[in-house]
């Protein structure tokens, strides 16, 4: 038998979060963003599930955009890094890969090249993150070289907002609006926590990520309040159980001490998993589907839970790190971090079966 964790991937859940972001798009057009690996729900499985239904995919890996082509899906790709080298430019064209414009390196490279065949763009203006994106003294030459370039087609303008999960969109769309004064241009702003909260943001072609995989981008809306479902399940076994004594420690450090005796189980999921080793005593796990939670450290290739008030539960019970019955929301807050981050750090060594 192999180590009993195992992670869950529900394409139905996908799909629903995608009708809930169609839903709140209206009429705009949805790039589903499936970078970093689906955000590690698996790339392909995940453009698979949603190649029928989606407008587009946003990515930005080379690799993984010809992957998504040479499965023979033909939608429209967003790669949201643009290319990286000029001697790139042939595969965009061939593939059809539309690149974000960031940087003057690009915009050279485009005027420099020869393609056999146009390729779109989409120009990126950086209206107040300070990430990637042209400024507004340098936006009206690089359109201009753009708008003439032989090798370039349509041209979009975007932006992505900094806080659209907390103080809000307005400073960076007044921004964008000054620096595109006058352009007629399609558009593209808006990722999950403005497409949600910020309808003012919905002009032409929206980027929803997290919501796609049941994640909140809000700390102050659950996904469940969102309508949203949980895509991935971390799953896994009780493979140990301890009755310890008041005053007696648990795990590396001994930071956690029992207050009175306790029934401990050991589950096997730990860091070398992708479990997060800053989740502090108290995050919430699931075992027989009743609630507990996490107690000391989160070891490389375990963990430990409270038992006490669970008697029946014992070596062979089921655990849910999170997922189906616990949002990731909530175990991300207790580690210090986002549902994002927790995804991206499932560990290639949990197997992951799909339904
Ligand atoms: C990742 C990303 C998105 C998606 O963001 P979510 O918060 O996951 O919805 C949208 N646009 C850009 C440019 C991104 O990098």
């Amino acid at each position: 038998m192999s180590r009993p964790i195992s992670a869950h991937i529900d394409t139905q859940a996908l799909r629903h979060n995608f009708q809930v972001a169609r839903h709140h798009a209206g009429q705009t057009p949805l790039w589903a963003v499936i970078k970093a690996n689906a955000y590690g729900h698996g790339l392909m499985r995940v453009a698979e599930a949603l190649a029928p239904v989606a407008d587009g995919f946003a990515m930005l890996d080379v690799a993984e955009a010809l992957a998504v082509r040479e499965a023979g899906m033909d939608l429209p790709i967003l790669m949201l890094e643009g290319f990286f080298d000029a001697a790139d430019l042939p595969v965009f064209a061939e593939y059809r890969l539309t690149p974000v414009v960031h940087n003057l390196y690009q915009v050279e490279s485009l005027m420099q090249a020869a393609l056999p065949a146009r390729i779109d763009v989409y120009v990126k203006l950086n209206s107040g993150m300070n990430r990637l994106g042209f400024r507004e003294d340098a936006f009206p030459a690089v359109l201009t070289a753009l708008e003439t370039c032989p090798q370039v087609g349509r041209v979009t303008l975007m932006t992505h907002f900094a806080s659209a999960d907390g103080e809000g969109v307005d400073e960076q769309l007044d921004a964008f609006f000054r620096i595109v004064d006058g352009c007629d241009f399609p558009l593209s702003l808006a990722n999950s926590a403005a497409l949600l909260r910020y309808p003012q943001t919905l002009s032409g072609w929206a980027r929803p990520g997290i919501m796609l995989y049941g994640g909140s981008p809000f700390a102050d809306q659950t996904a469940e309040a969102l309508g949203l479902v949980p895509v991935m399940t971390l799953a896994s076994e009780v493979i140990g159980v301890q009755e310890i004594e008041a005053c007696e420690s648990v795990g590396y450090g001994g930071t956690f001490v029992a207050p009175s005796p306790m029934r401990v189980g050991v589950v096997a999921c730990g860091y070398a998993d992708g479990y997060p080793r800053h989740a502090a005593t108290g995050t919430p796990v699931l075992v027989d589907g009743v609630r507990t939670k996490t107690l000391g450290r989160v070891s490389m290739d375990m963990l430990v839970v409270d038992l006490t008030e669970l008697p029946d539960a014992d070596v062979g019970s089921p655990a849910v790190l999170w997922g189906q019955g616990l949002p990731a929301d909530e175990v991300a807050t207790a580690a210090g971090t986002i549902s994002y981050e927790l995804f991206c750090a499932l560990a290639p060594r949990v197997p992951v079966f799909v339904r």
